[in-house]
């Protein structure tokens, strides 16, 4: 379907981008990128092996010398620039993204391209304001002082849920930081890393400053997190996988951030406006067709309001327009793979047996049938130890649960391994005040849930992870604190000598 985004034609020198320029992967494997919402072929590439990891490091060790020694306003306008060529892109970015995941082209054109737009130009400022917090005189005798510095070659992994947004939230905030990146994206998604590395270049970001590896998680991404010249790993994706980069990681040293899988709780309170709060759980659970880390996935109802708001949510969740992600008038595309649909679809069919599905729970039929489509689906009481509530599906289900007192619902929404975000639905301001301190997440909303923003940081509590992605707080992740300290007082034998020779 190469009228929808000619992949084939702009990625023919191969899906690998080292040192400014797109090249053939040498692995000797090659993959297939499909349309989800079709079923046919986009782009057949290939991957990644050791020897292509090697050459990207090799090309962001180069590049490191120069870029990290340029001024804060040298990068600030090199973002600057970059955030001028994504928007000159944008349509080819969102047809793009659109084409390798399914998103309908309302929300690649309304979120995903825009958020990275904005992404780029918040880096673009921030660059000039990395700061070390002290400088004085603190012992008496010595001036201190604080320098914050890059790292070195960051090796990044990403996943295929939103592959532009992560792909831009890795590399930003650690090139605005003065490191240079390499970053592999998952296989079934490399189109649009792709796009926005050549877009670095476009800008005048030096070669090697952003690589792109597109290869397995075992060969290239391990090879990557292991590497000895990479200095951090940051990675995106399951809980699973990211217990495994710890331990490659870890073997060598390195400097590690992990963003991992959630599953959100949605605690709706009995004074809450039940009309919102039903809106805000189908938009929250459906966003991206729900594969989305902090995705509305469990709904906490509280006694009084637990009927109607479970007929509403169905209810509402039967007006979604599922279709094809390139025709006006979609709501919800398909799922990335056939391979995730199936794997949503035995969650749903499993819970048959032990809760009540209020509707969806099926493939559309028809001529949907082709894609990897999952019609919007609604779990009522599933017991809260049963996996729809405790393991992230990753699709576009929402599992409803009623409680009673406050206490139960709080507790309730902290009851799975996860803690990545939550939301809270009351119009009482101590309930609302309660809920922001007592649920542990690395992000609550009150009254909303999904939306983020560039200056406020994304990351995980629990076993969605650590660190932070987006705002000034990626800069921590991304830049290492060096204490410089000037002896002021030009003694030869200084007091604390004594302690090694001498009495005084
Ligand atoms: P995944 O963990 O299967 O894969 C993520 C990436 O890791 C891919 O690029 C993959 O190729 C790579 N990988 C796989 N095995 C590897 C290995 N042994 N060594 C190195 N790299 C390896 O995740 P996915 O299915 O692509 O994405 C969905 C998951 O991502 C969900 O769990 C979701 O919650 C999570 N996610 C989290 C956030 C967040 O901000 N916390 C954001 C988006 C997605």
């Amino acid at each position: 379907m190469q009228d929808r985004f000619p992949a084939q034609e702009r990625f023919s020198d191969g899906a690998q981008y080292i040192a400014g320029r797109l090249t053939k992967g040498t692995s000797g494997v090659t993959h297939t990128v499909v349309d989800p919402a079709t079923g046919e072929d986009v782009l057949t590439y290939e991957l990644a092996g050791a020897d292509d990891v090697d050459a990207a490091v090799a090309a962001a060790r180069a590049a490191f010398a120069g870029w990290s020694a340029a001024t804060p306003g040298e990068r600030s306008d090199a973002l600057h620039r970059f955030a001028a060529v994504l928007a000159g892109h944008a349509e080819d970015l969102a047809r793009a993204e659109s084409l390798q995941c399914g998103k309908p082209l309302k929300l690649t054109r309304e979120f995903d391209v825009p958020g990275t737009i904005d992404n780029t130009s918040f880096f673009a400022g921030a660059a000039r304001h990395l700061a070390g917090q002290s400088a004085g005189e603190y012992s008496g005798d010595h001036t201190s002082y604080v320098r914050r510095e890059p790292i070195g070659v960051v090796g990044s992994i990403a996943p295929w849920n939103y592959p532009l947004q992560m792909a831009a939230w890795k590399i930003l905030p650690a090139i605005a930081a003065g490191n240079t990146i390499v970053l592999k994206p998952a296989e079934l998604t490399p189109l649009t890393s792709l796009l926005f590395a050549q877009a670095a270049t476009e800008a005048g970001i030096p070669d090697g400053v952003v690589n792109i590896v597109t290869g397995t998680g075992r060969a290239a991404g391990e090879r990557l997190v292991g590497h000895p010249d990479v200095a951090m790993t940051s990675f995106t994706g399951s809980t699973a996988v990211g217990k495994r980069v710890a331990e490659v990681a870890t073997a060598t040293v390195k400097r590690l951030h992990l963003e991992l899988g959630g599953k959100a709780p949605l605690l709706v309170f009995d004074d809450a406006d039940l009309e919102a709060a039903a809106n805000g759980a189908v938009a929250g659970a459906l966003i991206n067709t729900g594969q989305d880390c902090t995705a509305a996935t469990r709904a906490y109802v509280q006694r009084p309001l637990y009927e109607a708001f479970v007929a509403r949510t169905a209810a509402l969740m039967e007006t979604v327009r599922v279709g094809d992600p390139f025709a006006p008038g979609t709501d919800l595309g398909p799922l990335v793979s056939h391979v995730q649909r199936d794997r949503v679809a035995s969650f749903v069919d499993r819970a048959r047996g032990y809760a009540r599905v209020v509707t969806g729970g099926e493939a559309p039929r028809g001529e949907l049938e082709k894609g990897a489509y999952y019609l919007p689906t609604l779990i009522a009481d599933a017991a809260q130890d049963s996996e729809v509530v405790q393991s992230e599906i990753f699709g576009p289900v929402l599992v409803v649960l009623p409680f009673d007192g406050d206490d139960e619902g709080v507790a309730l929404a902290n009851d799975t391994p996860y803690g990545l975000a939550a939301s809270a639905w009351t119009r009482d301001v101590f309930r609302a005040n309660r809920a922001t301190r007592e649920i542990k997440a690395g992000c609550v909303w009150i009254n909303d849930h999904i939306p983020i923003i560039s200056e406020m940081p994304h990351g995980g509590y629990k076993a969605s992870g650590f660190g932070k992605d987006m705002s000034v707080y990626s800069f921590d992740e991304y830049t290492q604190v060096k204490h410089v300290m000037f002896d002021n007082t030009a003694v030869a034998r200084k007091p604390w000598h004594r302690t090694v020779f001498g009495d005084s």
